[in-house]
């Protein structure tokens, strides 16, 4: 039987409530050695909130609630214990030092989870998701969290899992019994089956659209200076974040902010003024600009619109991006360059017209940032762990399919197709050692 732990389950600092959380076999006896009630007495009635207070012998802890949730219906599928005591750093540590002292183990970083995965409540890509949905900055990111915990991942790779079993079995038989079965048509099944299963894993490994989901959009700011881009961060801020002047070279670095579309996060740079500098601070600025358009999903180009272009702008209009790009033809109240003028030129398309100053054409520029926003929903895998494991599944099934083609003996695609497997069972949690554990559920929050 493995030891009671406990761990405080709620964050540090001042709140309402701080929830000290006990799992394993003693966890009802060490909450009756602490837990005093005028009403309710041990043996606890399981999921029973019950009013009391925690009792250092005849000295007062705090007022509390506590439950007692009998195994197996628990988080960790064993006895649970929950006390919820007043918030801030005070109550719950005493109230914790309490248990340690009477018997309890300090839990570690991660370590009712990782009992709920050893119990076989979750797998190992649900663990994971846990601490995702912790950590999610959006709703988007939050609900492909939830699918992922909710068993939605588990579900396709457990599904993928099967059909590379039955493929084995098949490959295996050819292998063990060549007599009894027609060769071309064993290798023709094989393939079509290798081939849809390579074509559904591919399709779910997109780190791009996972990461959007995941840590939000990132959006680059740029044009010359003055051209209004630290108007339009603040407008698509909704703050006042950046400062705005008439004189030209006022943001020398790289200012960041965020906010959410559509339940997206959008992290926007506005970036200094890319132009020839003498100035040693703005040339800094300059240069980090270039390195957030170079590491930006989609790049907004601001222009002043309010004069005729300069050869700078040409230039910029002109030179290459690494990624989508929109021109915004600021200043729209006072426009003397058109969209017809820009896109002769070979602007960036599509070309929108802004007052970022009155918000004027905000929402096109918004209607633009959402088409490049990914959903939750399009999403199969999400985490950079699974889809790099996965990736080396798929690169197994395709060196597979390669040796069946080239008619090599069977033998070795059997070996590629059983690392696959293996591979995929590092994703659920089936084919792991107590290095990846440990890896994994150190990065967890003591206390879950
Ligand atoms: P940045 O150097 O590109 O960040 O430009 P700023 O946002 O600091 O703006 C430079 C100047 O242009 C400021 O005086 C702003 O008030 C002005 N400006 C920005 N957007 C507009 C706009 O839509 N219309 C007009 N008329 N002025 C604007």
């Amino acid at each position: 039987m493995t030891d009671t732990i406990v761990g405080i389950a709620t964050a540090q600092g001042a709140g309402g409530v701080a929830i000290v959380r006990i799992s394993g076999g003693e966890a009802a006896g060490l909450l009756s050695q602490v837990f005093r009630s005028g009403r309710y007495r041990p043996p606890y009635e399981s999921h029973r909130m019950m009013y009391g207070h925690i009792m250092d012998g005849d000295t007062q802890v705090d007022e509390c609630m506590a439950v007692y949730m009998a195994a197996p219906r628990t988080y960790t599928r064993e006895d649970v214990c929950e006390i919820h005591t007043h918030g801030g750093s005070t109550a719950a540590a005493l109230t914790m030092k309490l248990l340690i002292r009477l018997g309890a183990r300090p839990a570690e970083a991660g370590e009712f989870t990782r009992r709920a995965f050893m119990n076989g409540r979750i797998d190992l890509s649900q663990a994971e998701a846990v601490m995702g949905v912790i950590s999610a900055q959006s709703r988007a990111a939050l609900l492909a969290e939830q699918q992922q915990l909710s068993g939605g991942q588990s579900r396709f790779i457990k599904q993928a899992q099967e059909q590379l079993t039955t493929l084995l079995a098949g490959l295996e038989a050819h292998i063990d019994y060549p007599d009894e079965i027609d060769e071309e048509e064993a290798v023709s099944g094989l393939n079509e089956g290798l081939d849809a299963l390579i074509r559904s894993l591919a399709g779910a490994i997109d780190e791009r659209c996972a990461r959007i989901v995941r840590e939000g959009l990132r959006v680059a700011l740029c044009g010359r200076p003055n051209a209004g881009k630290s108007t339009l961060f603040n407008a698509l801020l909704g703050e006042e974040k950046a400062i705005v002047t008439a004189i030209p070279g006022t943001t020398r670095d790289v200012l960041d902010g965020s906010f959410t579309l559509d339940g997206c996060l959008v992290l926007l740079s506005d970036t200094a003024g890319l132009r020839e500098s003498e100035d040693v601070v703005e040339q800094i600025g300059v240069e980090r600009a270039r390195k957030a358009m170079q590491e930006a999903d989609v790049a907004l180009l601001v222009v002043d619109a309010s004069q005729p272009l300069t050869d700078e702008d040409k230039a910029l209009l002109t030179s290459p991006f690494s990624c989508p790009c929109a021109t915004l033809l600021n200043k729209q109240d006072a426009a003397v360059v058109g969209p017809k003028e820009a896109g002769a030129l070979g602007a960036p398309s599509p070309i929108l017209c802004l007052s970022a100053k009155s918000g004027e054409g905000l929402d096109a520029v918004k209607d633009y940032l959402r088409s490049h926003l990914r959903t939750p929903q399009q999403l199969l895998l999400t985490h950079e762990r699974h889809m790099s494991v996965a990736r080396q599944a798929l690169e197994r099934l395709e060196a597979a399919r390669c040796s069946l083609a080239i008619g090599a003996p069977a033998d070795l695609a059997a070996v590629d197709l059983h690392e696959a497997l293996y591979l995929l069972g590092r994703i659920t949690g089936e084919s792991v050692d107590e290095q990846l554990l440990d890896d994994i559920f150190s990065r967890f929050c003591v206390g879950k």
